[in-house]
């Protein structure tokens, strides 16, 4: 067994030699910056559904909430976990570590965190959808529109009937393949496809093992791994789960503490201007 220092020393190496770093962020990760399904943010932003529909979990709502309070209860939904989730410093550490080398985000989680931090759209792929744009309930066609900011839901142009938001958090069939997801799976296919014969290194963040409904960081890491030499640093505080192929590191931290650590001793480098004696002798000083 491995201690902490070591482990973090060898995550260091890998972290140096990698080419492209591929990160699966679960709802851990989301838990880790305060966005929780239960608990003050169900009671607070969301006690009025909380107490009217008896929800012990926020995602209780899309199932329980009645007809006459869901589109209320989607806007609120967008608005908190998309449009103003909180400023997250785990994620800004996160993203102030892997900058530095080509990188692609898979998150399973709905939430806007790492969008609201600058991470370009082409660099991340939202698993479970987009709760701020709407599909047709019913799934007769692959569009969507944006959920408009105020007044009634618009109906389905092509059948008339009612709109959902887009995602795949119902565990039904009726998650459509809109061209805005088939994008974001052909951008994280290019990734995957492009670093994989090379130093390829994985951080699985806070992924739990039943991620997510047709995508399983668990099993998408361990084949990775195993068929195509990447290495994984695997960080799971709340459900940790360690594994025997040798590429692995796993910590039991929490993500918050050991991305911290990580970033402590790979500090990014300094911008800004460039010092006067870089000016005056440029072949001489960095
Ligand atoms: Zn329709």
């Amino acid at each position: 067994m491995q201690n902490y220092e070591e482990k973090l020393n060898k995550a260091l190496r890998l972290f140096d030699s990698a080419e492209g770093i591929l990160v699966f962020s679960g709802a851990g990760m989301a838990y880790n910056a305060g966005l929780h399904t239960y608990g003050s943010l169900l009671h607070d932003k969301f006690g009025y559904f909380a107490d009217k529909y008896l929800l012990a979990d926020i995602n209780d709502g899309f199932s329980l909430v009645a007809h006459e309070d869901r589109e209320k209860f989607f806007r609120l939904y967008a608005q908190v976990f998309h449009f103003n989730p909180p400023k997250s410093p785990v994620h800004k550490a996160l993203l102030s570590l892997i900058r530095r080398k080509p990188y692609f985000i898979a998150q399973t989680n709905p939430d806007g965190i790492y969008d609201n931090l600058g991470v370009p759209a082409d660099k991340i792929m939202h698993i479970a959808g987009f709760p701020h744009l709407l599909q047709c309930a019913s799934a007769c066609n692959d569009d969507l529109i944006p959920m408009p900011k105020d007044g009634a839901f618009p109906v389905c142009p092509v059948c008339g009937g009612a709109m959902r938001p887009y995602l795949d958090i119902y565990g039904d069939d009726n998650f459509v393949r809109a061209r805005e997801y088939l994008v974001q799976i052909r951008e994280y296919g290019a990734f995957v496809s492009r670093y994989k014969k090379k130093r390829l290194l994985i951080f699985e963040l806070e992924c739990g093992r039943h991620d997510h409904f047709g995508f399983n960081a668990h099993v998408i890491t361990r084949t990775l791994a195993r068929d195509c030499g990447a290495f994984v640093i695997r960080i799971n505080k709340y459900e940790p789960i360690g594994d025997f192929v040798e590429n692995f590191i796993c910590f039991d931290e929490s993500a918050g503490k050991v991305i911290a650590d990580l970033l402590a001793r790979r500090p990014p480098a300094k911008r800004g201007r460039p010092s006067k004696l870089k000016k005056l002798f440029p072949d001489k000083f960095k």
